[in-house]
């Protein structure tokens, strides 16, 4: 059998700015027809991003699309009806990667992979994320929505230089993903970071948060739900001078100095929804320098807490780039 046809990205981009929206099912006949064709899913609590193409780079316009996040047997029937129309249209798939939102079963061989574990969401705890997807006869490769967001910075974003990273998600909850040369770190399940207790900011100790397991933990305390409870409003609608900023970043500054002394990542990415008000993340890294007191070499090893603790470059395409080096590892590792 021919090797599969490789052509350099360079080269695809131009062909894909070539041909018009219209085209591309022509064109994706031929040419996906002989390079691999992924699948990949990031699956939110709010939406679920579904994409299929060559990789995270090669993604056509109408090979894209976002469904709400209902109730699951409807969310899961939408996604499969997505990459059904592909499969029709584009070939087989050869891999799919699922970035899912946690907590989920992502031990390889256990009896329950792939099945969201207990869950505050109503209706998804025991649900099947990949059973939708045994269909279309391809390897599903499945990681959290963090770990995958993690793998795709260090590789194609924040991490270039580097071997390890941390991505921390701050929007409805609190999730992290750390990744060490290319491959997620799991254990019995995968890191919940966002649960871990902080000493609390004495201007801050009314407030009891809003963690259902824990109350004040760090998601019950710097979530978007967390900021809304206390102050009435999202962190972007808090005026200039408001003590919010500087109180959440404070209680993340923790998270990043534990990260530091834990994992020693080399890059701690903060990214979601409260992060893309910028007044926060100056004050992570002065908490984190400041919990460390000098106790890392963060300095001369690492060039500084500027390069510590940064923004994601992939912005909001983090986790879906990230299902796409999943589904790509399973072939191509
Ligand atoms: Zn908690």
């Amino acid at each position: 059998m021919a090797a599969p046809l490789r052509l350099p990205i360079a080269l695809l981009r131009r062909a894909m700015l070539s041909f018009g929206a219209s085209d591309w099912g022509a064109l994706a006949g031929g040419w996906m027809g002989a390079r691999a064709l992924y699948g990949a899913i990031e699956a939110g609590g709010t939406k679920i991003v579904c994409a299929a193409g060559c990789g995270a780079l090669d993604v056509p316009q109408q090979h894209r699309a976002v469904i709400p996040t209902t109730e699951p047997q409807e969310t899961l029937e939408a996604v499969s009806a997505f990459f059904a129309r592909i499969d029709a249209e584009a070939g087989r798939f050869r891999a799919i990667g699922l970035a899912s939102f946690g907590p989920i079963d992502v031990t390889p061989g256990s009896p329950t992979w792939g099945t969201v574990l207990a869950t505050p969401k109503p209706g998804w705890s025991g649900v099947s994320m990949v059973a939708p997807l045994a269909r279309f006869g391809c390897p599903i490769a499945l990681d959290t929505d963090v770990n995958a967001a993690a793998l795709a910075e260090a590789r194609l974003g924040a991490g270039q230089g580097a071997h390890s990273l941390t991505y921390i998600t701050v929007g409805t909850g609190i999730g992290g993903g750390a990744v060490e040369r290319d491959r997620s770190i799991r254990g019995a399940l995968h890191p919940e970071m966002g649960h871990i207790r902080v000493r609390r900011d004495p201007r801050d100790t009314a407030f009891g948060g809003v963690c259902p397991f824990h109350g004040d933990c760090l998601e019950g305390l710097s979530s978007g739900p967390a900021i809304v409870a206390r102050w009435g409003a999202a962190m972007s609608a808090l005026p200039d001078g408001h003590i919010g900023p500087e109180i959440i970043g404070g209680y993340l500054g923790q998270l990043a100095a534990t990260v530091a002394l834990m994992l020693s990542s080399e890059r701690i990415v903060f990214g979601g929804g409260v992060m893309s008000d910028g007044r926060v993340l100056p004050h992570i890294r002065a908490a984190a320098r400041r919990e460390l007191a000098g106790y890392l070499p963060i300095e001369a090893r690492v060039g500084g807490f500027e390069r510590l603790i940064t923004a994601p470059q992939l912005g909001d395409r983090a986790g879906i780039a990230g299902a796409f080096l999943l589904a790509e590892a399973l072939i191509e590792p």
